[in-house]
């Protein structure tokens, strides 16, 4: 699909759709052609045309473009939630209308305190992600939109805003695809063949991969830990984007990929378990940004690793008690086998060092405790630096992928205390667990800025919609404020 801007909206042409949008006010309609407006305005006042947000109304007209009016509410003075909700009705309009052309209908559309192509931004990029449908496992497609042009009327320049949201919208829907996808087909050796196709499709990506044999020789005895219990080999994913010259330190991002997570010995309830296909959402978001980055072409450079494994009980598992030697030498006693995020993690993180990283940022969907906490909307933000800290809760807030702060105090250090080993994997019970799982991994993050994001609220909805690309929108503006 093209995106276009165009100063005025085509309203005779029968193979494009022209959308407009409705609120409660009156100026709403002053895009539409005056006899259009009119009748709207009576149809309005006869309630025939809704203004509840998200609802679509077509117009029935005797000649000339098809007209849909999307519902937004009060006034078109909208919040971030409902310019998504209205995309989200375009996207539908996509689907259904199969019009080689839509035109959307930009004046008076407002977000408070945004500019206009911060708008045009997240409408292309919310249309895109809302057009998004997972059917790759299923014999019989869904319905894909056939519209080739997609106009957006209005004053102003939108075209890098338009590349933006394009490029936004592929990595959240790169990232939707990987959590989605069954784990049966997204292993480990999977993703790592993702990231060799990405490094081929992408000349500024290249990629290595670290196998189980030069993992062990790393001395990376957590990660093994984990893996070591499943047939599926882990893998180590290392992608370095390159926008930038040799001298300047890259930005490292550093995902979670447990392809599947039974808990391992300390073996999860059955309910539910299918969703721990999910468990490489990390690894989905870094993937995502990637392929953004990509597509943007910043002049930065970033390294991204993924620590791909299978959580799963055999003989070969690791036990409830057993202690072992991470990468930084740090002995960890693992107490619950079902906490095998942070040990995979602590390796890859340790592994980061080398790069002399200006900033490592890690996402996992760690804990069920910050569910727990914060429920679905934002992520659990942990950070050793008040300056990272703030660039992610404003990136965040760009992207309206939003994160919330936490504790990294060291008051809960004493929990992690083992008479066995340096450290647990585990806090001493269930009370602030997302908390004392960011403490584990502060232990492995000294040497550099660090943030950790735990997305376990915030990756997945157990809906039918699945993976939600979360943070690829963050991470983006994240890495976008660090150019020059
Ligand atoms: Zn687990």
């Amino acid at each position: 699909m093209n995106f276009k801007q165009t100063a005025q909206a085509d309203f005779k042409d029968t193979s494009n759709v022209v959308i407009g949008f409705v609120g409660k006010e009156e100026d709403a309609l002053s895009p539409l052609p005056t006899d259009l407006a009119s009748q709207v305005s009576q149809w309005r006042t006869a309630k025939w045309v809704s203004p509840k947000e998200g609802s679509v109304t077509p117009l029935l007209r005797g000649e000339g473009s098809p007209v849909m009016l999307i519902g937004v509410g009060d006034t078109l003075h909208l919040t971030e939630n409902k310019l998504k909700k209205a995309a989200t009705a375009i996207a539908s309009v996509l689907k259904q209308s199969q019009q080689k052309s839509v035109t959307v209908l930009l004046d008076n559309l407002k977000v408070r305190d945004r500019t206009q192509n911060w708008v045009v931004t997240k409408l292309v990029e919310w249309t895109l992600t809302g057009a998004y449908n997972y059917d790759t496992t299923k014999s019989e497609k869904n319905t894909q939109y056939t519209t080739e042009h997609f106009l957006l009327a209005g004053d102003g320049e939108f075209e890098e805003a338009i590349r933006h949201g394009k490029a936004l919208a592929h990595g959240v829907n790169v990232a939707r695809e990987l959590g989605n996808l069954p784990p049966n087909i997204c292993t480990p050796t999977y993703l790592a063949e993702q990231a060799i196709s990405l490094a081929d499709r992408y000349s500024p990506i290249h990629t290595e991969i670290l196998e189980e044999a030069e993992m062990e020789e790393l001395g990376m005895g957590a990660f093994m830990a984990v893996s070591k219990g499943s047939d599926q080999p882990g893998k180590m994913i290392i992608m370095h984007y390159k926008g930038a010259g040799d001298d300047v330190k890259p930005h490292v991002l550093v995902g979670k990929g447990l392809t599947f997570d039974t808990g391992g010995i300390s073996l999860k309830p059955a309910a539910k378990m299918d969703e721990m296909k999910y468990d490489m959402c990390g690894a989905a978001s870094v993937f995502g940004t990637m392929s953004t980055l990509a597509e943007l072409q910043p002049k930065i450079n970033v390294v991204a690793i993924v620590a791909a494994a299978e959580n799963m009980p055999s003989a070969r598992a690791t036990r409830p008690g057993d202690v072992v030697t991470s990468m930084s030498g740090k002995t960890v006693e693992i107490l619950n086998t079902d906490a095998e995020g942070r040990l995979v993690l602590c390796d890859a993180l340790t592994y980061a060092e080398r790069y002399k990283p200006q900033s490592v940022v890690n996402m996992a969907t760690l804990t069920g405790a910050i569910v727990v906490g914060l429920g679905h909307h934002p992520i659990g933000l942990y950070s050793n630096d008040e300056g990272l800290q703030k660039d992610l809760v404003a990136a965040g807030q760009k992207a309206w992928d939003r994160a919330w702060p936490m504790p990294l105090w060291d008051d809960y250090r004493e929990e992690m205390e083992s008479p066995y080993a340096d450290l647990r994997n585990i806090g001493q019970g269930p009370a602030g667990g997302s908390i004392t799982a960011a403490i584990y991994l502060s232990e492995f993050t000294k040497d550099y800025t660090w943030a950790h994001l735990d997305i376990a609220g915030a990756a997945w909805t157990s809906a039918k919609s699945g993976a939600t690309g979360r943070p690829v929108g963050l991470l983006t503006e994240y890495l976008l404020s660090k150019v020059g």
